[in-house]
């Protein structure tokens, strides 16, 4: 069994990581919530008898990890976004993790070339475009995005935010800096409105008529067509369909959620352990269902209802090569003065 720890069992992390090192137990720091991990750590713990502790944060686990140095109870921390996990690596808070397992399980691209973390689930970044006013075949790539036939008609989220970057920071590889900057000009002249809100929102907008095409992660599809929470965020998914960018040349930009080990680690056996289980068919099929997300092992099939909108070719740049030129890709929105 494992149990969430509390705050307060955190203020004593010490003893945390003095017991920890007795027991066959690893400790978790988690981005990813709680119903997403749950069900698969209680199926490690059953097969492995190894306990698992987790902490649920919404931030600031680089921050806590850089405070608690050497004394973190931290194993291994679950998060999303490779800019997340290049943040820990710069930061010198991870270790690598050499593993034949994972190495077969995860595709070179989707994992650090030495090991300092590994995707466990991908996410396509897609475009979202209006049933009504959109004909298939009429958009098919990023680039398109920038065309001026799309002028006031497309809707985004902040180019703050990491999914923009990452997607830029692909643009970037694959047309040189030049190209790219343009393709940012040309994307803002088509904007319907200011970047604001997050993914679904922009679906949102597009129901409302405000915006024809949109940008956003193809698992919020999912999440807004079953969300009974929220009924009217069905309405939003019912108004689009997906497109998977880019078929015909480099392939759809995809981000990962992934998993690292802390350069603090005590428990890195069991913490390995835990690793190549969550790259193992059981795994990632519960992992990437509770999402709607694919799983990185490329012999595990996703969910019927993700596979249901369709086979794509991902763009196989590695995500690392994102990470180095996201940099670049903040400065470049900003010199576009895209936001
Ligand atoms: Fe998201």
């Amino acid at each position: 069994m494992h149990r969430a720890l509390s705050m307060a069992a955190l203020a004593l992390g010490v003893s945390v990581a003095s017991a920890a090192a007795l027991a066959d137990e690893v400790n978790i720091y988690s981005y990813r919530q709680e119903f997403l991990i749950e069900p698969f750590l209680e199926t490690f713990t059953k097969e492995t008898g190894i306990k698992v502790n987790v902490v649920f944060a919404k931030q600031g686990v680089l921050e806590r990890l850089k405070a608690e140095g050497e004394q973190s109870p931290a194993d291994i921390v679950l998060t999303v976004d490779v800019a997340r996990l290049d943040a820990l690596v710069e930061a010198d808070l991870l270790q690598p993790v050499t593993s034949p397992v994972l190495e077969r399980n995860v595709p070179p691209q989707y994992r650090h070339p030495d090991g300092l973390w590994f995707g466990l689930t991908t996410r396509a970044r897609i475009i979202y475009a209006s049933k009504q006013r959109v004909k298939p075949g009429e958009i098919s790539s990023y680039e398109e995005l920038a065309d001026p036939k799309w002028k006031g008609r497309v809707c985004m989220r902040s180019a703050k935010h990491e999914y923009n970057q990452a997607l830029l920071a692909s643009m970037i590889a694959a047309h040189g800096e030049k190209k790219a900057f343009e393709w940012v000009k040309g994307l803002k002249e088509n904007l319907a409105r200011k970047p604001q809100g997050n993914d679904r929102g922009q679906v949102k907008a597009i129901k409302e008529g405000l915006c024809d095409v949109a940008l956003g992660n193809s698992y919020y599809y999912g999440a807004m067509k079953f969300n009974d929470e929220n009924p009217e965020q069905k309405e939003w998914a019912e108004a689009v369909y997906l497109i998977f960018p880019n078929q015909n040349d480099r392939g759809t930009h995809v981000n990962i959620s992934g998993i690292a080990m802390t350069k603090s680690s005590r428990n890195q056996d069991d913490a390995i352990k835990l690793m190549e289980f969550l790259s193992k068919e059981t795994a990632q099929r519960m992992y990437a269902s509770a999402n709607y997300e694919y799983p990185v092992n490329p012999s595990v099939e996703p969910d019927p209802e993700v596979a249901s909108w369709g086979k794509f070719k991902a763009d196989t740049l590695p995500l690392q090569k994102v990470a180095d030129l996201t940099p670049r890709a903040v400065r470049m929105y900003n010199e576009a003065g895209l936001d």
